[in-house]
């Protein structure tokens, strides 16, 4: 008999693991509690103008081709990707670096600053290289269930990089802090500071450097869209304002979900929203980890966030834009050790309409503001403005051009939002931050140590944040539950 799988939420890991399941025969059903899909990588569309609300870094495209790959398809199917040249320009307070879609490229900027850091570079991307073919190949897809998963040839030989940290590495071979600036900027999508970040993460210095920075024609939120339209091919019903208030157990088994006041059963349940949200559907003798446990974890940054319709082309910007014209260590503090609200932060700008005519009405841009804040911190209309203020008097100087009086629109988005869109714990932009006591078997467990039948996925379960591993986090749970039914 066709046996029934209820999915709580439509984000990335959801939407995967959807897929996963209903290739596998299961009966699968989405209740979303937004009006649309997609989680945190929902769209904005506003006055002709297109925003990915959350993700725009399209890395490891690798990982969405194996994606689509495993269902007979590719990404070129559904969405054209473009290559970024340049991937990106990070600007300083006196010079500014321009990141090539080519090593060669990236060693002549790297030599510029430091002579003699090109070689040094060559062999670091060398072994984050190979890190990263370990990673992928040999720890990402493993389900956390134990540390033995962590266990291989290769990694016993590096254990040491599971001691050390990304910092010790970068710094022992560049002494130029915006050379190591520029190279501590990937793990910190891993949602921790470089400096609590083991050194193996440095297979995301690969994928940056390595693989490079893609853009799928569109936005981020083709691959939403591609992922929907896969999953109701596969037979999947997906309904949107569908919050979940309840999962039901009986005799410590799932057996369904209350949504809109209405019981829905099924054999398996399996969400995909936060994990700390996700168990306070729970009856409390059902819940796993205490808040306490909660309390003590290290979580990715919030944000905020603007979503700005400019009516002019801008100069001297990228698609994307890092702002690192301040100091990257105090910053940290301010999310991570005294959370506050940052005095003079770094701030992202991602302006997709540079290579992408689709994303913005003729002759303007559109632009996407990104301060990361520690998580729940107080959140005014007035603590908005002021910061938005600062970051657009700081855009204007150092990309030297008034932007200010030629804003149609802006919109905002921060840890009020993440909560009450999201269920986000504390309102985190990108769940818990892959530390290595975070990491693998250390995480919260896709699968329930206390209910029967009942699974969770995502970001802030195995293997950690960002898209990619939100796609393998569907695959590893599917075949958990697959392999337990
Ligand atoms: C601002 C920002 C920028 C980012 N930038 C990047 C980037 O450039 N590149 C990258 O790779 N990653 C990036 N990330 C991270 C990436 O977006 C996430 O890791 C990924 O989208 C998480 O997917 P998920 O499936 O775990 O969770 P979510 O996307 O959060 O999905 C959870 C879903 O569950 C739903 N839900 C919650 N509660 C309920 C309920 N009770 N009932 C029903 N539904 C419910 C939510 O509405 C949501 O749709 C970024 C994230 C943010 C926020």
């Amino acid at each position: 008999m066709t046996k029934k799988v209820i999915v709580i939420g439509s984000g990335f890991s959801s939407l995967s693991a959807s897929c996963y399941l209903a290739k596998q025969g299961f009966e699968v059903t989405i209740y979303e509690k937004n009006s649309t899909l997609g989680g945190r990588a929902r769209q904005l569309k506003k006055d002709g103008f297109t925003f990915d609300i959350g993700p725009s870094w399209y890395w490891m495209p690798d990982i969405f081709e194996n994606f689509f790959g495993d269902f007979g398809k590719k990404t070129s199917d559904y969405y054209q990707l473009d290559k970024l040249n340049p991937a990106y320009k990070i600007f300083f307070k006196d010079d500014v670096i321009t990141i090539g879609d080519h090593m060669d490229q990236i060693c002549e900027e790297f030599e510029r600053l430091e002579p003699g850091s090109a070689l040094h570079l060559r062999n670091f991307i060398a072994k984050a290289q190979e890190n990263y073919k370990i990673a992928i190949e040999k720890i990402v897809l493993r389900p956390g269930i134990s540390p033995f998963e962590l266990v291989t040839k290769d990694t016993a030989l590096r254990v040491d990089q599971f001691f050390k940290t990304i910092s010790q590495q970068v710094r022992k071979k560049f002494k130029n802090p915006k050379l190591i600036a520029t190279l501590e900027f990937p793990v910190l999508f891993l949602g921790a500071k470089p400096s609590k970040t083991p050194s193996f993460y440095s297979f995301m210095n690969f994928a940056d450097f390595g693989l490079g920075t893609w853009h799928p024609q569109g936005g981020m939120y083709e691959i939403i869209k591609a992922m929907e339209a896969l999953a109701l091919e596969l037979g999947v019903v997906i309904h949107t304002e569908s919050p979940v208030e309840k999962i039901i157990v009986e005799r410590g088994k799932a057996v369904g979900i209350i949504t809109k006041g209405a019981q829905r059963t099924a054999d398996v349940v399996l969400s995909g929203a936060d994990y700390h949200h996700s168990e306070s559907l729970l009856n409390s003798e059902y819940r796993q980890y205490s808040e306490a446990y909660w309390g003590k974890k290290i979580f990715a940054p919030s944000s905020l966030l603007f979503y700005v319709g400019f009516d002019k082309k801008l100069n001297n910007i990228e698609h994307h834009n890092l702002f690192f014209d301040t100091d990257f260590e105090q910053h940290a503090e301010e999310i991570y050790d005294r959370p506050q609200w940052p005095k003079d932060p770094l701030f992202y700008v991602n302006f997709p309409s540079v290579t992408d005519p689709s994303m913005a009405p003729t002759g303007c841009e559109t632009g996407f503001f990104l301060v990361p804040i520690a998580t729940n911190l107080e959140d005014t209309p007035e603590l908005r403005t002021q910061y938005f203020d600062l970051i657009i008097k700081r855009f204007q100087e150092r990309t030297g051009q008034d932007v200010k009086n030629n804003i149609i629109f802006k919109e905002s988005f921060c840890v009020n939002d993440f909560k009450e869109q999201y269920n986000s714990y504390k309102g985190n932009a990108y769940g818990m931050a892959n530390t290595l006591l975070q990491t693998a078997f250390l995480r919260p467990k896709l699968k329930s140590k206390k209910v029967k039948n009942l699974f969770f996925t995502g970001q802030l379960t195995v293997p950690g944040p960002g898209v990619p591993p939100s796609l393998i986090s569907g695959k590893l749970v599917s075949e958990l539950i697959t392999k337990s039914n």
